[in-house]
């Protein structure tokens, strides 16, 4: 989806913005020599962002308008070295709270419901960003925080919430503590909001049957305001985002360049209106792709898919980009096989291969099993690996993080 004329007048206020603050974004506008762009040409020729910008920018270099305008810092947690702050301004948190209202709108919930609200508050964006659009909305807010699963269960229970709103982790123990203690007809949830770290069909499934709740995924990053910029409806075909306030385009995370609309390829996000820290072209390394045609229920709101991991795990076979959690997904359709697999590329004779690796009892026929999924693989990725089916247990176990894509062209 390339980028419309009113959201390039957008970005060249962004640029000016840019430009007078003097940011690290604003010295590479003007090394390049750049004061507005015309074209989505001129757009797509604009330099990235990276998280490490941000992080050098610490701690308050992101700010582009006078201090006094802003009115409070997020900041995202750092895995290694500084974090990034990320300031607002009154309109920027405003803004939030607007497209975080329209993601419960979209999810069917009114100022009639009851939010649960689970994610923490503080210096990170999820709580505080659920409670912004639950009250925009006019819907009324438990604020519970995490964790303290007994007040959880006893609030959920007594303030009759209608929605939960958590990571799918969090939902998971929900779902399983309010079954053990036979509590499913004592409450009242209906719908469940879950932040959009990744999570298998399997799980989804498993958790909107035993808490009987419809889910939806919702779409968000500290940099870009926070969770609420974008919500699947209840087609769930995708998650509607909202395109008044950002631009995203998908890239080859190797060339760079962006790909046609369908294919897979790396979120980058354009803000179009943030005050406090714009960004352009801001690379947040989630994998998705933007999903073509209209949506049944009519919006006019463009979809991206669920993210389906990060670019450090896509893998080039064969000039196609194929990521890990496409096969595992493929996986999860197959009953008879473990949650065990391994996956291996090869050079062999000037051609790319792949093997997976499968484990299964020894009750089902090795070798159609393998063909079933060698077709279904080559239906999704477009082209058949080499399967191999083992006997349960034979594939290698790890204590920690399992190691499941070994590429031997590298080696
Ligand atoms: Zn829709």
């Amino acid at each position: 989806m390339r980028i419309s004329d009113s959201q390039i007048r957008l970005v060249n206020s962004r640029i000016e913005a840019l430009l007078k603050a003097g940011n690290f974004y604003g010295k590479k506008l003007k090394e390049a020599g750049v004061t507005s762009v015309s074209t989505p040409e001129e757009f797509e020729a604009l330099p990235f962002s990276e998280k490490s910008d941000l992080r050098d920018a610490y701690p308050l270099g992101l700010m582009t308008v006078p201090e006094d305008q802003i009115v409070r810092i997020h900041s995202s947690s750092g895995t290694t070295g500084l974090p990034v702050i990320i300031p607002y301004t009154a309109k920027d948190v405003e803004d939030w709270g607007i497209m975080f209202a329209r993601c419960y709108e979209y999810a069917g919930i009114t100022k009639k419901d009851r939010i649960q609200i689970t994610p923490g508050y503080g210096l990170w964006t999820a709580g505080i960003g659920f409670q912004a659009g639950c009250e925009r909305l006019g819907a009324m807010a438990i604020p519970m925080g995490p964790g303290n699963t007994e007040k959880q269960l006893q609030m959920m229970q007594d303030m009759e919430s209608t929605v939960l709103c958590s990571t799918s982790s969090y939902a998971l123990l929900l779902s399983e503590e309010i079954e053990k203690r036979g509590l499913k007809n004592k409450i009242k949830l209906k719908k469940g909001i879950i932040g959009s770290e990744r999570w298998s069909a399997k799980m989804r499934a498993r958790i909107a049957e035993s808490l009987g709740i419809e889910l939806y995924d919702i779409y968000g990053l500290t940099e870009i305001y926070g969770p609420g910029i974008g919500i699947n409806c209840k087609y769930n075909t995708g998650m509607h985002y909202w395109d008044d306030y950002l631009y995203i385009e998908i890239i080859d995370p190797k060339t760079l360049k962006p790909v046609p609309d369908g294919e897979m390829g790396e979120i980058v996000i354009t803000t179009l209106v943030k005050e406090g820290a714009p960004l352009i072209r801001y690379r947040t390394h989630d994998l998705s792709r933007i999903i073509p045609g209209k949506c049944p229920c009519g919006s006019r709101y463009p979809r991206l898919d669920t993210i389906m991991g990060r670019t450090d795990d896509m893998m080039k076979i064969k000039g196609v980009n194929v990521f890990p959690s496409q096969i595992e997904e493929i996986l999860q359709a197959f009953p008879e096989v473990s949650s065990e697999y391994q996956i291996r590329i090869s050079h062999l004779d000037g051609k790319d291969t792949m093997r997976i690796y499968v484990e299964t009892n020894g009750s089902v026929n090795f070798a159609e099993l393998a063909d079933r999924i060698a077709a279904k693989v080559k239906s999704v990725i477009g082209f058949t690996p080499l399967v191999k089916v083992v006997e349960n247990g034979l594939l290698p176990r790890s204590e920690k993080k399992t190691k499941r894509v070994i590429d031997e062209r590298y080696d």
